[in-house]
């Protein structure tokens, strides 16, 4: 099939009767198919089913720090700090423990530099102006917690190896009120991408003019790799920000959410010990501790990194066909006809797709009219406002294999559609 803007209006038209009768006829069957959220699937959920049994009433609650089911340790047993430590790559003693999403853990670091500000420094809701950059396409609920505190959003490209640094470097290191970054650096939601080292050392060699700019670091994705054999690998920005002389500039985000069982988890925060110390000070005010029984039935359950790399290789396993599925089908019905772009994720969630612009918001609509449900156009996007209309986000996890390929089929047959249109408009 040749390039649609090579084809002649009557060309076009004429492949647009053919689809569109195709689309009725999915019409006609009402569907009801999900690729909206990142949701592991069911078969996935069933892999950790077993943790639920290392624990029950004939079980040894005590570990390092004392009885799980009693108050106190507030900062999280020893034995899960080196767990998700392993897991995050950082010593045991940079870790807290936080609750059962990383979200939270996000929102509560934004909230606590809002209120109380960084280490001494002004509270952000004293200031006139607070910025974060946004490196785009992007996870819609980081843009959806900055916005929650009113604190301007800046999109940065994200390339091939990460975010724009040239345009990092220039907000960062002239302007006071840029106060964060967003960053998933390993198969980052939703293209993929990976963070090469380059761009890791330019991150931990960043001159912020303001002294409580943080790197916001959301290792969400840090196991979860399509090919196990051949992993991509983000260096470690903790050690990099410290031997650059920046050792306080970054927090480490991670959690157990699509490892066992999502907003049922573990998640914990990889810092330098002064944040720890800042962090510390707000959590006395907040709790007494965070749910250990569950700490321990996590570490039970893995007892090591091997054992989490073991389990997420499972994982793997049902994730892949999916993943493999859509770009086959992509790749079937699409390629040549220059309608679309799309990533081949190694990892993490998502298949990001680039249609042509303005086109995205009808795409995604169309797949709705033949029941088909995607994540809305422009979520990647800060404010939900993408310039260019084109970013669509694909998350093949949920479904079976069965339904995940009409979906795909289905979004296929919207993106030519949508694209004609566009093409004979012009
Ligand atoms: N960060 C990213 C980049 C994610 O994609 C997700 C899940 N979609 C989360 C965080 C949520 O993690 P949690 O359940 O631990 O809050």
């Amino acid at each position: 099939m040749k390039p649609y803007r090579e084809m002649s209006k009557e060309e076009l038209a004429s492949l647009k009767e053919q689809l569109t009768a195709v689309y009725k006829e999915y019409q006609g069957k009402n569907l009801s198919l999900n690729m909206a959220r990142g949701k592991p699937s069911p078969d996935q959920l069933d892999l950790s089913l077993p943790m639920l049994d290392v624990l029950n009433s004939k079980s040894d609650f005590m570990t390092a720090d004392g009885d799980v089911r009693n108050y106190g340790v507030l900062t999280g047993i020893q034995e899960a700090k080196e767990l998700m430590g392993g897991m995050m790559d950082a010593p045991a003693e940079n870790v807290i423990m936080y609750g059962s999403a990383s979200l939270t853990l996000m929102y509560d670091t934004v909230s606590r530099s809002y209120t109380h500000g960084v280490m001494g420094n002004t509270p952000w809701c004293r200031l006139d102006k607070v910025k974060f950059l946004c490196p785009v396409p992007g996870y819609d609920r980081h843009f959806a917690i900055t916005q929650f505190f009113g604190i301007e959003m800046i999109n940065i490209p994200l390339h091939e190896d990460g975010p724009d640094m040239d345009l990092v470097e220039q907000y960062v290191n002239n302007d006071e009120a840029v106060k964060g970054i967003w960053c998933v650096p390993l198969y980052s939601n939703p293209s993929g991408q990976c963070y090469s080292d380059e761009v890791v050392k330019r991150f931990a060699n960043l001159k912020p003019a303001a002294k409580d700019f943080r790197i916001y670091w959301d290792n969400a994705y840090c196991v979860h790799h399509l090919y196990p054999d051949h992993p991509c690998h983000v260096l470690d920005i903790l050690s990099e920000c410290e031997k650059a002389g920046n050792p306080d500039m970054v927090y480490k985000f991670g959690s157990t959410a699509k490892v066992t069982f999502p907003g049922a988890g573990i998640s914990a925060i990889a810092t330098s010990k002064a944040n720890i110390e800042d962090i510390k000070k707000q959590m006395n005010n907040q709790l007494i501790s965070h749910d250990k029984i569950n700490q321990l039935r996590h570490v039970r359950f893995f007892k090591n990194l091997d054992g989490i790399k073991a389990h997420m290789a499972k994982h793997a396993e049902l994730l892949r066909p999916r993943f493999e599925a859509v770009d086959e089908i992509l790749n079937r019905e699409l390629a040549g006809l220059e309608i679309g772009q799309w990533t081949k994720p190694q990892g993490g969630y998502f298949v990001s797709f680039d249609a042509l612009d303005g086109c995205a918001k009808a795409i995604v609509a169309k797949c709705k009219e033949a029941g088909v449900v995607m994540t809305g156009a422009g979520a990647t996007f800060p404010y939900g406002k993408d310039p260019h209309d084109s970013n669509i986000r694909i998350a093949p996890s949920f479904p079976s294999l069965e339904d995940l390929k009409l979906a795909a089929e289905i979004f296929c047959v919207c993106v030519k559609l949508v694209s004609i249109d566009k093409l004979l408009e012009a």
